[in-house]
């Protein structure tokens, strides 16, 4: 509800705006209070009392009243498409679009506010024809280019993305090297899957030289090193991902793990793992570690590894990880009572997420390098501790 009186903040504005201009031009005109005093406060006393539809009743009396405030239009509009009444907003910045009195400004105003409406409404080629229009208006250019790369990504148009944000003039200028390094990973990932590894490896330079700090591309790059059979080569790219932000070395354990395999370098795997716990604590890591411990000096060393670490450092996983080992060594009575204990964890872990978007909080079980709820780049981080990847 707050939304929306923030929203029709700039009616008020507008009103009064227009309502005092009108009285110092012409005395004869209604003051402010006389002309929509009244009708506005009871607009706003419905907003406050959540009743939004009796409110945009009376907004839309009020330009009934008084067809011609631009801005009044564009507020009303604003809330209708913020309601999902997409319809009703495309017909009111249609409508002022057109008039033939309205201001060049004014009239590109409205143009971006329909061009929204056509993304929300997902009309994406009329979105995409009003705002490549209004990427040559000098005070739009921006915005235009901003909602225009959002068009092309809804599209999966990588290259044309790459080419409207490098235009862009961010406040922060990492924020579109981080976002042309993405499309550039959409265009390699794309790559990889028709098995063109030599297009993907160029595209993925191409995003490192976009932003050196993409962890995406290091995942990727390493990909396409252990495509080429390069395990070596793809051993070093997973490992820049500790460099760059060890928060998503979950990512490239088991990529790290497999390589080393294929190596047969076990005393390798065992060293980096060991580091890794040690350093970041990282359950992923831990987990690849004990199970290595397990492997070579048997359940019992293991078990004793993990309950000294999970005092220190709990986690789901790790407890299940150590159920797992009490279950190789149990029969009878206590084998049954921790394949029960093994289901009731397993069920915790199955409601959990690992990952949250520091954006806007949405959650989820598996990485996206895109938030699929506020459409931001790189704002799913894995989650640390108990409930940790
Ligand atoms: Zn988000």
């Amino acid at each position: 509800m707050l939304d929306m009186l923030w929203l029709l903040l700039p009616v008020a504005a507008a009103s009064g705006w227009i309502a005092a201009k009108n009285t110092s031009s012409k005395s004869c005109q209604p003051t402010y209070d006389q002309k929509c005093g009244p009708e506005y406060y009871k607009g706003l006393n419905y907003l406050l009392n959540e009743q939004p539809d009796k409110a945009i009743d009376v907004f839309t009396r009020m330009l009934d009243e008084d067809s011609e405030t631009v801005e009044t239009h564009l507020a009303l509009g604003s809330l209708f498409r913020k309601r999902g009444e997409v319809d009703r907003a495309i017909r009111i910045h249609q409508a002022l679009s057109e008039r033939p009195s309205i201001e060049v400004n004014q009239r590109s105003e409205a143009l971006y506010e329909l061009g929204k409406d056509f993304l929300k409404a997902g009309l994406l080629d009329r979105a995409e024809n009003l705002f490549k229009e209004l990427s040559g208006v000098t005070n739009y250019k921006n915005l235009a280019l901003t909602k225009l790369t959002l068009v092309y990504e809804k599209e999966k148009d990588w290259n044309k993305a790459i080419e409207s944000c490098s235009q862009i003039k961010f406040e922060k200028e990492s924020r579109n090297r981080s976002n042309i390094a993405h499309y550039y990973c959409e265009l390699a990932e794309k790559a990889i899957e028709n098995k063109d590894v030599d297009s993907a490896w160029e595209l993925l330079i191409a995003a490192q030289l976009a932003d050196n700090c993409c962890i995406r591309v290091s995942v990727l790059l390493g990909d396409v090193e252990c495509f080429r059979n390069n395990f070596q080569q793809a051993i070093a790219q997973y490992k820049k991902v500790e460099v760059q932000n060890p928060q998503y070395l979950s990512e490239v354990i088991n990529p790290i793990k497999q390589c080393y395999e294929k190596l047969d370098d076990m005393v390798s795997l065992r060293n980096y793992l060991e580091e890794l716990v040690n350093k970041h604590h990282n359950t992923r890591a831990l987990l690849a570690f004990a199970d290595i411990v397990c492997q070579q000096e048997g359940s019992e060393k293991a078990a004793n590894f993990m309950i000294e670490y999970l005092r220190e450092h709990p986690s789901l996983r790790g407890i299940d990880f150590m159920i797992d080992l009490g279950l190789k060594r149990l029969d009878g009575f206590a084998f049954e009572n921790f394949k029960t204990l093994k289901e009731l964890v397993g069920q915790l872990i199955q409601k959990k997420s690992f990952y949250q978007c520091n954006h806007c909080g949405f959650s989820s079980k598996s990485i996206y390098w895109q938030c699929p709820q506020c459409r931001s780049w790189s704002t799913l981080k894995p989650i640390q501790g108990l409930n940790g990847v």
